[in-house]
């Protein structure tokens, strides 16, 4: 199971339009899914191992990443 040191994810999580989330995007170009804290999902600093020089100290919401859309 991938994230185990994150705490529990909301996603993905259903639209009324039915659509489904499984994941949304920061104004730093990472998803949520990369920030994180002890205590909150998506909360705290990026932590994106694949772009180690991201300074995003915490996730502001730019757009969703709906299933099946890459
Ligand atoms: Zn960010
Ligand atoms: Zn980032």
């Amino acid at each position: 199971m991938m994230g185990s040191h994150n705490p529990e994810s909301p996603f993905p999580k259903k639209l009324p339009d039915g659509r489904t989330v499984i994941d949304e995007i920061c104004t730093c170009g990472c998803r949520r899914s990369h920030h994180w804290d002890s205590l909150a999902f998506g909360q705290g600093s990026c932590r994106q191992e694949d772009v180690p020089h991201c300074n995003c100290p915490k996730f502001t919401f730019k757009d969703f990443v709906f299933l099946g859309v890459t």
